[in-house]
């Protein structure tokens, strides 16, 4: 078992379990994409003390209010934080008190909305509901032109869209059938039920009242709609609860375009899935949406209960919580985590994925890949493959690197005799033109001591035509210019 939980790469505490056929069937997405060796997250063992780092540094940061609205949420402890992430194919970390329960509130607002999107589709969804960032706090009593809400991000627009769930049928039912949908989007994991938080929201619900009647008289709901058995919905279904650990598996059922990475089950159509990826990274963190966009750019939606879920599309979800929230309402720790994150990858939407190369890139095949890639790059630098080459250079595989005695591509081409790939390595690729192995030998040395001639001219012409400034470095930077894209072709 161990060399298996080695290869699977996941830090199970329970070894002993891992063949059982309950194991097994509940994790068997996880385990198929093992046995294919093909994870998202190639390193995750590094990847995870990365997570860890960053979860240390934000545990350190204090201010922050928790709510006090109501008793439920006032008594959680400020301390209290933690990080649960789970992969689109399963892979799961997690870091601090991931297994104490706490109310999604906010958060179960792009939940709904994927379900109702789910059910009746987007054109139907939003006749009823905006899709534009409010501008405004979220619980503020206000509708757009055209008098709908602005979006369902916003108290307003959960509101009614708790309306557009299972219509005509009684509340009991259609707690349940929300219910259903929460257990199957976090994998059959936590997801449970605060009732004293029911009872406190409502009570001390005015607001959301005041809301509900503005929204009745100007005809948001449905016809037929009970709106006060609506607002019971929705206070209800702010009161779910779920642990970081279920949810970040919550998350990881959007970030996988629907499909929940635990059970492998499909519990939401791919376009209920990208509306809410939509809206929750123009509308998800309260009057940060914008800024939050734009540092972060991932999705995220967050809750009062100091919740922030958390959406790397097609690569992760994430759970940060912790109660101590700043001024617009956001868990200070939770954003802390967001920005760090997208300091340290490229996961915010707009990094360029093959030429940022300050940042890790996580999803990148480390070890195996890498002996792969320099296998086939030596060997078609043996050979004399120069249109091989090319394909690699233009997938931006690495030209120099090295194999385990150091030599790199045109030490090989050089020893070979193989002109044509030594100067398409130099002037199309512009590696380094005087590496040395692990004797200390140069692809000069090597063309000298094979007695190819053409190269060893090839290769003086070269470094006295672009004999670099401060002399070549080993392990100088380089990145292929647009101007040498040309040269590649
Ligand atoms: N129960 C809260 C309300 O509807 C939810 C607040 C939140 O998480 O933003 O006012």
């Amino acid at each position: 078992i161990e060399p298996l939980t080695l290869a699977l790469q996941v830090p199970y505490k329970d070894h002993c379990h891992l063949f059982s056929p309950r194991c097994v069937q509940s994790n068997i997405v996880l385990l198929t994409q093992a046995f294919r060796k093909k994870f998202v997250i190639p390193d995750f063992v590094s990847f995870a003390s990365e997570i860890d780092a960053l979860y240390e540094n934000a545990k350190n940061l204090g201010g922050g209010q928790v709510a006090d609205y109501i008793p439920q949420l006032a008594r959680f402890s400020p301390d209290l934080w933690a990080v649960s992430i789970c992969t689109v194919d399963g892979q799961r970390h997690t870091a601090g008190d991931t297994k104490v329960p706490f109310c999604l509130q906010s958060c179960v607002k792009p939940l709904k909305y994927a379900i109702a999107v789910h059910d009746h589709g987007t054109e139907y969804v939003h006749r009823f509901i905006g899709k534009e960032p409010s501008g405004l706090r979220f619980n503020k009593l206000f509708l757009n032109e055209e008098d709908k809400p602005h979006n369902p991000m916003v108290n307003a627009g959960a509101i009614v869209c708790t309306s557009l769930l299972k219509q005509g049928a009684s509340n009991a039912e259609k707690f349940d059938y929300v219910m259903n949908f929460m257990n199957k989007l976090a994998g059959n994991e936590y997801v449970g039920f605060s009732n004293a938080t029911f009872q406190s929201e409502r009570e001390s619900g005015d607001r959301n009242f005041a809301i509900g009647y503005y929204l009745k008289e100007k005809k948001c709901f449905p016809e037929g709609t009970d709106m006060t058995s609506i607002l019971d919905l929705y206070f209800q279904l702010c009161s779910i609860e779920v642990t970081c650990e279920s949810a970040s598996v919550m998350a990881a059922t959007l970030a996988n375009g629907g499909f929940c990475p635990i059970t492998g089950e499909r519990v939401l159509g791919p376009e209920a899935v990208r509306n809410t990826l939509s809206l929750m990274h123009s509308c998800g963190m309260y009057d940060f949406s914008g800024q939050f966009a734009f540092h972060v750019g991932l999705p995220a939606k967050s809750g009062v209960a100091g919740g922030i879920l958390l959406v790397v599309p097609n690569v992760m979800g994430i759970m940060c919580w912790s109660p101590p929230l700043d001024k617009l309402g956001n868990s200070v720790r939770g954003i802390q985590f967001c920005t760090d994150l997208v300091s340290l990858c490229n996961f915010h939407n707009y990094d360029n994925l093959k030429h940022f190369v300050k940042k890790l890139d996580p999803r990148r095949e480390g070890g195996d890949q890498r002996v792969k890639s320099v296998i086939n790059l030596l060997f078609a630098a043996y050979t004399g493959d120069v249109s091989a080459l090319r394909r690699f250079a233009l997938s931006s595989m690495d030209m120099e690197q090295r194999d385990y005695d150091s030599r790199t591509a045109l030490h090989v081409a050089a020893a070979e005799g193989h002109v044509e790939v030594v100067k398409f390595l130099l002037e199309a690729c512009r590696v380094n033109p005087v590496p040395k192995d692990r004797w200390g030998n140069t692809p000069m040395e090597e063309a000298v001591h094979f007695g190819h001639h053409d190269v060893v001219t090839m290769l003086q012409d070269y470094n006295n035509k672009y004999s670099p400034p401060g002399g070549a470095t080993e392990d100088k930077e380089k990145e292929i210019s647009e101007k040498n894209i040309d040269g590649l072709l």
